[in-house]
C-alpha cells in the first residue's frame, strides 16, 4: 500500500475527509464491510403476512428466494406494528427453517407413551368424527325449570379457542360454524 492510501485509510483522516467527525458512521466501515449488502436485496419476492406468536399480532414481511424464506422482517406499513418485532417475532424464520419444525401431524393416543405421524386427511376425519359424536352425546335440546321449559339448542361438550393470527374472515366462518353446530363456548386468545 503506497503511504498517501495508508494515511487516506487512517481512521482519524477518514472521518475529518469522509463527513463523519464522529466516526459514528461510514468513516469506521472497514471495505469488507461496505461491500456487505442485506440479504433481503436478493429476494426474488417479499409476502406480507402476520407473526403467528401473540395476540399483538404484528405486521411481517417475508422474504423469499428460490422458494425458501430468507428473512423476515416489521412491516412498516402495519397499523398494528409500524414495522417493529419484538425478539421472538423477529426470530419467526426459525419457525419455517429450523431443524425441530413439525412437518406432519402427530398424534398420541390415549394413554400412549409416543406420537405417532397422521396423514392430514386423517387427522382431519378423526377430529370431524369426535366433533359428531361429542355433540350427539351432550346436545341439550330443551330444560325443565320449575314449571317453565328453557329452549336451548346448544352443545356444552365442544369449547373453541381461536389462535391470535386468525383474521376477520377466518374468524367469521369458525364462528358461523360453531354457532351452527350449537356450540357457545367459543373464545379467541385475542381477548384473553
Ligand atoms: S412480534 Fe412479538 S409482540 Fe408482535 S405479534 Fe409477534 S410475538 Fe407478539
Amino acid at each position: 500500500m503506497k503511504p498517501a492510501e495508508f494515511i487516506r485509510r487512517w481512521p482519524l483522516v477518514r472521518q475529518l475527509t469522509e463527513g463523519d467527525p464522529l466516526g459514528l458512521g461510514k468513516a469506521v466501515q472497514s471495505s469488507r464491510t461496505q461491500t456487505l449488502e442485506p440479504r433481503t436485496h436478493s429476494a426474488d419476492r417479499v409476502v406480507s403476512s402476520v407473526c403467528p406468536y401473540c395476540a399483538v399480532g404484528c405486521g411481517q414481511k417475508v422474504y423469499v428466494k428460490d422458494e425458501q424464506v430468507i428473512q423476515v422482517e416489521g412491516d412498516p406499513s402495519s397499523p398494528v406494528s409500524r414495522g417493529r418485532l419484538c425478539p421472538k417475532g423477529a426470530a419467526t424464520k426459525n419457525l419455517v427453517t429450523g431443524a425441530s419444525r413439525e412437518h406432519a401431524v402427530k398424534y398420541r393416543r390415549p394413554f400412549a407413551t409416543e406420537w405417532e405421524e397422521l396423514s392430514l386427511d386423517r387427522a382431519m376425519d378423526m377430529i370431524a368424527d369426535r366433533v359428531i359424536a361429542t355433540r350427539a352425546a351432550t346436545w341439550q335440546d330443551t330444560e325443565e325449570d320449575g314449571d317453565q321449559e328453557k329452549v336451548y339448542h346448544r352443545t356444552l361438550g365442544i369449547a373453541s379457542l381461536g389462535g391470535a393470527t386468525l383474521d376477520n374472515e377466518e374468524n367469521y366462518l369458525i364462528k358461523k360454524l360453531l354457532t351452527a353446530l350449537g356450540v357457545v363456548q367459543v373464545e379467541n386468545q385475542a381477548r384473553i
